[in-house]
């Protein structure tokens, strides 16, 4: 009866592939699970492992270890570059694979307007662990060579740091390095006092998280404001070099510029040559599955679709793509069902917004559900908790809420880690520590 079995490939083991196969336990389906890493990931908390807070493994959990008791499901590593279609194979490195359903389940990833070539290796964005390890790596080296760099000019742009996009990810950044320099390292550094350092956080809009209403950006910003951050709405970076930015005529100097700005979808998905939205997003159906394939879905960030109830786009958030993943098991439970007319009578996808939050600092954070509107540490505690409750594996919710609970009471950042391979770059260096 083996080969009876039906295969289901699912691209991705972020947070729809995930609960797609863990919403599919049917014995006649044999699913494939392929990502390019073999953690699934927390990108909400990415920003912390940028900054120091948390380590990588705080915010990761293996995908064998998920499905370890699923015995439908086979975990699979390796990148997926392309999908026949017509021939229902995908296609990675020299190998092909046949598949009977197909879930294109791949997030989303970083856009430079057409700049990536320039701007990616200047300014890094944050989607992935590297990318979070390569920011730390970035930031605290800013610090360091600050300490040694005695030219003024030179120090001063080690000291300054430029967040591009005044999104959730842009605020979290802006906020997490300020409190970093001003309040968690000052004690730590000898010629230098990090607390000057400048965090600028540009947004080309007329204000910060555009998704919220306008009371929480306005909050946002003032408790930017007040913790330091300079913030600059409609202010459109128009090019950058390693040594800084430009927003039109104007200059601005700093070793340190991130990336939250743009969103795209990965290449993967033009392989499909099906209709997209300008971002590269799959225009799915109302069931989410491909146009003319109803047995490809794309579930998640890779997802265009409308909302039927708002006739807003379902936005890029996890639990959108959470519940893209368990309709996408409903729809496919149905198809299985033996009964043939069961895929029809499921009502298409609708979203349920359960509310939107984003953190600026300690005891600071907006949040909305509905009607309500909260501001302050009533949101950062309930930011918190959700975090908490949203990471997969027990492990990670003990380490990182004892890790937060540590931080909080001792004021510090203890995954202070410089990884990887690194070259100080000081002008002019400091022989001797300065003298009292
Ligand atoms: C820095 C940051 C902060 C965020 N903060 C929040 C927040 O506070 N709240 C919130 O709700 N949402 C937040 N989001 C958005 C949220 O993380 C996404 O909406 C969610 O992860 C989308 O889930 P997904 O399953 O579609 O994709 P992802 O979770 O991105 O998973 C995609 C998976 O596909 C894999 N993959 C991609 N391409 C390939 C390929 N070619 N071959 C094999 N594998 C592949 C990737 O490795 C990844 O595991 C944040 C995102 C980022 C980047």
């Amino acid at each position: 009866m083996e080969n009876q079995k039906k295969r289901l490939i699912i691209i991705g083991a972020g947070f729809a592939g995930i609960n797609l196969a863990k919403n599919l336990h049917h014995e006649d389906l044999e699913i494939v699970l392929v990502d390019r890493h073999n953690y699934h990931l927390f990108q909400p908390l990415l920003y912390q492992v940028a900054t120091a807070a948390l380590s990588p493994a705080d915010i990761a959990h293996p995908v064998r270890r998920i499905f370890r008791k699923q015995k439908n499901v086979n975990v699979a590593l390796g990148r997926i570059e392309r999908v026949d279609l017509e021939q229902k194979k995908i296609y990675g490195g020299d190998t092909s694979v046949d598949y009977d359903y197909l879930a294109l389940c791949v997030g989303a990833t970083h856009s430079y307007f057409g700049k990536e070539e320039k701007w990616a290796p200047v300014a890094p964005g944050l989607k992935t662990l590297d990318d979070a390890t390569l920011i730390r790596r970035k930031v605290l080296l800013a610090f360091e060579e600050a300490e040694l760099e005695l030219d003024e000019q030179s120090r001063r742009a080690k000291l300054t740091f430029v967040v591009v996009g005044g999104g959730p990810t842009g605020v979290e950044l802006a906020g997490a390095l300020r409190e970093i320099a001003a309040k968690y390292i000052q004690e730590d550094f000898r010629n230098i006092d990090t607390s000057t350092s400048r965090v600028i956080l540009l947004e080309g809009g007329d204000r910060l998280l555009q998704g919220f209403s306008e009371k929480s950006s306005q909050r946002a910003k003032q408790d930017l404001e007040k913790m330091g951050v300079e913030v600059r709405l409609n202010s459109l970076v128009t090019d950058m070099d390693e040594h800084g930015v430009w927003i039109a005529e104007e200059r601005l100097l700093a070793q340190n510029v991130l990336w939250a700005a743009g969103v795209a979808a990965p290449p993967i998905l033009s392989t499909l040559g099906v209709e997209t939205d300008k971002c590269g997003r799959i225009k799915v159906e109302p069931d989410l599955s491909v146009p003319g394939h109803p047995e490809v879905f794309v579930l998640g960030d890779a997802a265009h679709i409308v909302d039927p109830k708002t006739h807003e786009l379902v936005p890029g958030l996890a639990p959108a793509a959470i519940q893209m993943g368990k309709y996408g098991a409903k729809v496919l439970r149905a198809e299985l069902s033996g009964d043939k007319d069961a895929r029809a009578k499921v009502k298409p996808f609708v979203y349920t917004d359960k509310g939107i939050m984003a953190t600026i600092g300690v005891n600071r954070a907006v949040a909305e559900t509905g009607p309500f509107k909260f501001s302050g540490t009533l949101a950062w505690l309930a930011w918190s908790l959700i975090h908490i409750f949203f990471l997969i594996g027990f492990r990670n919710r003990v380490f990182v809420m004892a890790g937060w609970i540590y931080d909080y009471i001792a004021r510090t950042r203890e995954a202070r880690l410089i990884t990887g391979q690194f070259s100080l770059k000081v002008r002019k260096f400091r022989k001797a520590p300065k003298q009292a």
